[in-house]
């Protein structure tokens, strides 16, 4: 099994991309990351660096503003970097689809591993979708 496959069934180390959200889903990313939830448990945490990431969490929609710089953190990203697209702005556009600031989806600039929906979603929703997140790594490996 490649050992960086391997790395990310294990103790998933996240660095959150916000894109342009309204804020929700970041505040149910940081209550995943409270002792409520408590996702430390699994070895999840979030990291401040994402030269050290395992999955990159997009929160909001790609815009002019930020489309450049989330290739540019997904390049400085260790390969393979996982992609948990968070919300529905995230996973498909939301009500800001096709608008005038809001120029492709995220899964057109980078791979998308899971789409975890919901407007936003819950730390529930992220727990079973990071789940699947591992299922996914498992098979290909
Ligand atoms: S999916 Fe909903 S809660 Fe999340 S950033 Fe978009 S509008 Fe906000």
């Amino acid at each position: 099994m490649d050992i960086r496959l391997k790395s990310l069934t294990k103790s998933l180390w996240v660095f959150h991309a916000a894109l342009s959200p309204c804020n929700n889903c970041d505040i149910e990313i940081l209550d995943l990351l409270t002792p409520r939830y408590d996702v430390e448990r699994f070895g999840i945490t979030l990291i401040g660096s994402v030269r050290h990431a395992d999955v990159l969490m997009a929160t909001g929609v790609p815009n002019a503003k930020t489309l450049e710089r989330f290739k540019e953190l997904y390049s400085h990203a260790p390969q393979p970097c996982l992609v948990a697209a968070i919300g529905t702005c995230a996973g498909g556009g939301n009500m800001f689809r096709d608008s005038y600031n809001s120029p492709c989806a995220l899964d057109e600039i980078v791979p998308v591993d899971v789409y975890i929906p919901g407007c936003p979603p819950k730390p529930e929703a992220m727990i079973a979708g990071i789940v699947k997140l591992i299922e996914k790594v498992k098979g290909q490996s």
